[in-house]
């Protein structure tokens, strides 16, 4: 496909988006973070006709949010998607949008700017039809999805009405209603440095930690495998990275893990946590006063009703465009399950392309899927406040 072919107004805001580097400042060096696109958005949308504001979240780093309001604030629609990438990392000409075999290439191509894309698309579709609108719009562009979320949890502050809730992230245009969630730990041990001429004078944190690492593959995975949920899976764990020892020819007092545990609907971040704590401590038995487990990232899982408004009117909008509108679950974190869990919004996850591309060396995503999915967001939003059928 050439760009001529490419003809949907939301590819021409994709291509804008994906020459603004917006790579998230956690990942370090020459990363840029939002601005450049928050500065995109809030020019376009204020000369679309919409109420723009920015809601400070971190040093330079404010979330844009754009209201279109017809008096119905108890029906409004949230439309959510963040502005950071990944690193633009080896990615070729990760800032040229690049249009190849259906595909437009690009860092954040993907992850999320299609989705950003089709729903500024929407909202200025909106603006210039708003009397036939049935229900408030809101877009939020959010900081920081992918580092620590504070973009998201920023905006739950703002505290205005939403009945429903679409967070834009590679769904392959599958309506998702469940999500895991995790919860992420550090374990430490503790032991007694000595010269490792006189071992028998220490206590070796490493050996310590083998029990913390038996536990976790003896005890804790057999049981994964019977925490399950239908759309998600099972529940899983990775001890992810180990440090322990400063050199030697000493004996280490100290060691340490990272576990990402990843849970289902039905768990909580802080119960599993507190299980996990509890039952290590009970399989070291005397040694349990060496090992502390502390809290990383918490994470919920996302599990939205299946007869909620938000999934009623999305499976309509996709059969309107002659898709399929089964609901699924998937496996990775998204700021939907902040404003489920949070804001008790009724939320689902719906974007173009594909988890696979999110993240990766090169990074794209599929041109129709781009242009369904701005659609599906402006039959969504035209649809939304009505009685379901
Ligand atoms: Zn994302």
């Amino acid at each position: 496909m050439n760009i001529k072919e490419a003809s949907h107004p939301a590819l021409r805001i994709l291509e804008d988006l994906v020459r603004i580097q917006s790579v998230n400042p956690h990942f370090g060096e020459g990363a840029q973070g939002e601005e450049g696109v928050a500065a995109y958005l809030e020019k376009r949308l204020k000369q679309a006709g919409l109420t723009v504001f920015r809601q400070p979240v971190l040093d330079g780093r404010d979330n844009i949010i754009a209201e279109l309001r017809i008096g119905k604030p108890d029906s409004t629609l949230l439309f959510e998607a963040h502005m950071d990438t990944v690193s633009l990392g080896s990615m070729e000409d990760p800032l040229n949008p690049i249009y190849r075999d259906g595909r437009l290439y690009g860092r954040g191509a993907c992850d999320t700017k299609s989705s950003l894309a089709g729903m500024v698309y929407a909202m200025e579709y909106w603006s210039r039809n708003r009397e036939q609108l049935q229900a408030d719009l809101v877009l939020c562009a959010a900081v920081d999805e992918e580092a620590n979320y504070r973009g998201i949890l920023k905006f739950l502050e703002w505290q205005a009405p939403i009945a429903g809730a679409v967070v834009g992230e590679p769904t392959e245009l599958s309506i998702v209603t469940a999500t895991k969630g995790c919860s992420r730990m550090a374990v430490r041990t503790k032991g007694k440095a000595a010269h490792s001429a006189v071992p028998e004078e220490g206590d070796n944190a490493i050996y310590t930690m083998m029990d913390v690492l038996r536990f976790i593959r003896e005890e804790v995975e057999p049981q994964l495998e019977r925490i399950s949920h239908p759309k998600c899976g099972q529940a899983t764990v990775v001890v992810g990275t180990i440090n322990g020892g400063t050199q030697i020819n000493i004996v280490p007092e100290s060691c340490a893990i990272q576990v990402d545990r990843r849970i289902i609907p039905g768990e909580t971040p802080d119960g599993v946590r507190e299980k996990f704590t509890t039952d290590l401590l009970d399989y070291l038995g005397e040694h349990a006063e060496k090992v502390e487990v502390s809290e990383l990232l918490s994470d919920w899982a996302l599990n939205t009703p299946e007869k909620s408004s938000i999934v009623m009117k999305a499976g309509e909008a996709l059969r309107s465009l002659e898709l399929n509108d089964e609901t699924i679950g998937v496996p990775f974190g998204t700021d939907a399950s902040k404003l489920q869990q949070l804001a008790g919004v009724p939320t689902i996850v719906f974007g173009p392309g594909s988890i696979r591309q999110a993240h990766a060396r090169e990074e794209w995503v599929s041109v129709e899927q781009v242009e369904l999915a701005a659609e599906f967001y402006k039959s969504l939003a035209g649809r939304f406040g009505l009685k379901a059928l």
